[in-house]
């Protein structure tokens, strides 16, 4: 997640895109077709086992990158099926968890960031102990 224009978004944890508040994330392919693309990779992708989405509260830490949370989401339109998940043409959140901490452990105000969250988003947001993997992910269950 990340400040845009003194508002809270979120972002890609691989990309850049950042995710506007109150219409889906559309997905689009640099290589010009429709995203996704079965012989591609491109599309908003979403694991299907709340274990695999834990590994993503670790990853890159730009500057602009204030927390990491994880999120339940509806995927729509053209879906490709994956081993693990699904890549699909358009996504929205449904829900949002957002760790107490970070796995980096730079300082963070989880609260604060979970109330923005649920005012832009307008998604329940749960805050979550981030050193409690299990019940992190009983939480999507
Ligand atoms: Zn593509």
């Amino acid at each position: 997640m990340v400040a845009a224009g003194g508002e809270l978004r979120l972002r890609s944890a691989v990309f850049d895109e950042t995710w506007d508040p109150g219409r889906p994330l559309r997905a689009a392919c640099g290589r010009g077709h429709a995203a996704p693309d079965p012989a591609c990779a491109c599309g908003v992708y979403a694991v299907c086992a709340p274990a695999d989405a834990v590994r993503y509260l670790v990853g890159r830490d730009d500057p602009g990158v204030l927390h990491r949370v994880l999120g339940q989401v509806a995927l729509w339109g053209v879906t490709v099926e994956g081993e693990r998940g699904w890549r699909a043409e358009r996504a929205r959140p449904l829900r949002l968890l957002t760790p107490t901490g970070r796995t980096n452990a730079a300082p963070v105000d989880a609260a604060a960031i979970a109330s923005a969250l649920a005012l832009a988003y307008a998604v329940p947001v749960e805050l979550i102990s981030e050193s409690e993997p299990p019940a992190l992910v009983s939480r999507f269950s």
